[in-house]
Formats: C-alpha cells, structure tokens, sequence
C-alpha cells in the first residue's frame, strides 16, 4: 500500500520546525522530534514519550520514516565491508555500502538508482539511468548505516550475529562518500539538501571535512559548488589525461571536455581553497603507462591536488586488467616528480561486487 505522507528525512530541521509551526504546534516540539531521530535513532512514535500525544497524533498522520527496508545484505570474506541492497518506496533498488578500514567508519551512498553517465568500467554506468533518489532517501542509507553501528537497525541482529567486533555496537556514523551508485552532481539540489540535514549540527552532525563527493565532472555542478559555502571534499574522476583517451572511458567527457573541466576544477581551488581529490582507476595497458602518468603530472602540476590510484575492480560488461602493484607505484613515483602527492587504493570488497565501480542492480 503506497504511504502518502511526506518523508520525515526530506525535511531540513528549520523546515520541520516550520511545519510544525504550520501544524498549530509550537516549534520546540519540531526540534524534540528531531532529537529524538537523529540522536537517539527513534522512529517508534510511542516511544517519544515527552511529545504531547495530540502533536505526535499530527506528526505520525502528516509524516513517515522513509527507512529502506534491507533486501540483502552481504559482508566482505575479510570483515571490513558490508553492502547493503536496500528496497525505496517505489521498489526499486540501490547499495549502500559500510566500509571499516584505517580505523574510520564510512558510508558510501548513492545518489541515484543508476547512472546516466556511462563509464564503460562502471556497473551502475552499465545498467543505465532509472531515476534520481530523493534527499530523504539519501539520508535514510546514513541512517540506515548509522542504526547498524549503533546496534538498533531493522537488520541489527543480523550485523551483530556476523560483527567480527564487540567495537561494532554503539558507534555513530561520522564519515560519509557520495559514491555509491549515480552522479550527485546530476542531482544537484537533493544531493546538496542531504548533506545539510546530514550535517546539522544538532542531528547527526557530520563534519564537512568528513563527507566526500565524488563526480564524474559535472562543469556545471563544479561551478555551482565553487560558489556556495558547503566545505565538502570533491573528488573528480578523471581516468585520461587527454581528452580522446578520458572521453573513451568517461562519455560525459564529450559533454564537458577536459579543458573545460580543468577550467572549473581551478576556479573550485581558487574559490574555495581546497585540494580536489582526483580519482584515476589504473586500467592495465590502458592508462597505467609512464607516458601517461608523465601527461597527468603536466596537466595537474601546481594544482592544489591529490591522486588517488585505484586499480580497476572487476566487471561483467568490461575487459579491462587492474594495473599492477609495481606498475602503479612506478606511476605514483613520476606523480610525485610533478609535486603531486598520490596514493593507492587498497582493493576491499571485490568479492561482495562493493568495491569502486562495482555497484548495480537489475534494472526494474
Ligand atoms: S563511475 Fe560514477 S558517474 Fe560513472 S557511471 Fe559509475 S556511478 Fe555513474
């Protein structure tokens, strides 16, 4: 049966508090709401006790938990990763992913079910575009996370029964990577409503400098970015050094072509005066050759930039072979000739399909 009410995850905590101004309510009860959603993980309205009973009848007739309910769920052979299939309203299906590694708990979450962008190494490219997800249904993955790190999520006993770690109860999800499945910078404005109701500070309360984007090179999206005030890393995937050899494995380079795109990526620096991650997935005999690592040191030199080297995960509809350990350290030392600090991304969750690129579903 479909739920008409409103998603309580879309709402920023002043447009709850106004609505529930617009409810006859006094705005207090609104911010005693959402204490009790983002601090204590609350979505039981009986359980919110110090709620008047008239105000939480309005609220649970006007206003719904847009939890996604978990298809399936799969942790990695060495324990440090779990995805998450998780249903929306509609039936459809994204992943979500909990990574635990260097100490630091992630979330990494979609911003669309499927792509339009098409990288060709790409899963979630390879299923195609079905449609952008909401802000709620963004913030719902980081709570969904968050209620498995805290032990009280709908798939709790499941994590625990499997948690390798008496640490993994109790912990609040502090880290987060807008790379799951889809382009955020094509769904610019719930991407950017996520990420303020994920910040605010009397909620879950993510640090900006924890949060990460990652884009393909949306020019537009760069721009609009450089000029608003939310301090977020940016990643951009960039993959070729040239234009004809980015474009053959990023098709959205046709659209915003690298010039372009190194254009906007300044003005980002410039504007905001922060380093731009930039992603390169090192594909064997394809872009992993002294050449080419001698041509992105020139495009990048004097950038305030970092690299980050990320052989190739497997694929059902690419050929592609990872670059080697020896080769990828040899492209890393010809980066740092260029003063372009790099690293090399430790490959976890291939075998549960949770790595870089590996997200994807059946198109429904
Ligand atoms: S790499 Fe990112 S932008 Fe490219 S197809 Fe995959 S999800 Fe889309």
């Amino acid at each position: 049966m479909s739920d008409s009410r409103a998603n309580f995850y879309d709402f920023t905590r002043d447009q709850l508090l106004a609505l529930v101004s617009r409810w006859g309510f006094a705005p207090v009860h609104g911010a005693r709401l959402w204490s009790y959603v983002y601090l204590r993980g609350t979505e039981d309205w009986r359980a919110m006790d110090e709620l008047p009973a008239r105000f939480r009848a309005q609220a649970e007739s006007e206003l719904a938990f847009g939890r996604l309910a978990t298809a399936a769920e799969t942790h990695s052979s060495d324990g440090f990763t779990r995805k998450y299939l998780l249903a929306l309203a509609d039936g459809r299906r994204i992943e979500t992913v909990l990574m635990r590694y260097s100490g630091r708990v992630t979330a990494c979450v979609s911003s669309q079910a499927g792509c339009a962008m098409g990288c060709v190494f790409c899963a979630t490219g390879q299923m195609g575009f079905v449609r952008h997800l909401s802000a709620g249904e963004i913030v719902a993955q980081a709570m969904h996370v968050d209620a498995v790190l805290r032990g009280t999520g709908p798939d709790a006993a499941l994590a625990d029964a499997a948690s390798a770690s008496p640490h993994d109860r109790h912990e609040r999800l502090r880290n987060l990577v807008l790379m799951g499945m889809g382009e955020p910078l094509h769904n610019y404005d719930a991407v950017m409503q996520a990420i303020d109701i994920l910040r605010d500070p009397s909620g879950l309360a993510l640090g900006a400098k924890r949060i990460t984007l990652s884009t393909v090179g949306v020019v537009p999206g760069i721009l609009r970015l450089a000029a608003e005030q939310r301090p977020v890393h940016l990643a951009v995937s960039l993959h070729g050094a040239t234009q004809e050899e980015r474009a053959a494995l990023v098709p959205a380079a046709k659209k915003w072509p690298l010039d372009e795109l190194m254009d906007a990526c300044r003005a980002y620096i410039a504007r905001q005066q922060r380093r731009i991650f930039y992603e390169w997935t090192l594909i064997e005999g394809k872009n992993d050759t002294p050449e080419t690592a001698h041509a992105v040191g020139r495009l990048l030199h004097g950038q305030l930039a970092q690299v980050n080297l990320i052989p190739l995960n497997p694929t059902a509809g690419y050929d592609g072979e990872p670059t080697g350990r020896d080769a990828a350290k040899k492209f890393q030392a010809i980066l740092a000739g260029y003063g372009l600090p790099s690293t090399i991304r430790q490959r976890r969750g291939i075998d549960i399909a949770a790595g870089c690129g590996q997200l994807a579903v059946a198109k429904k």
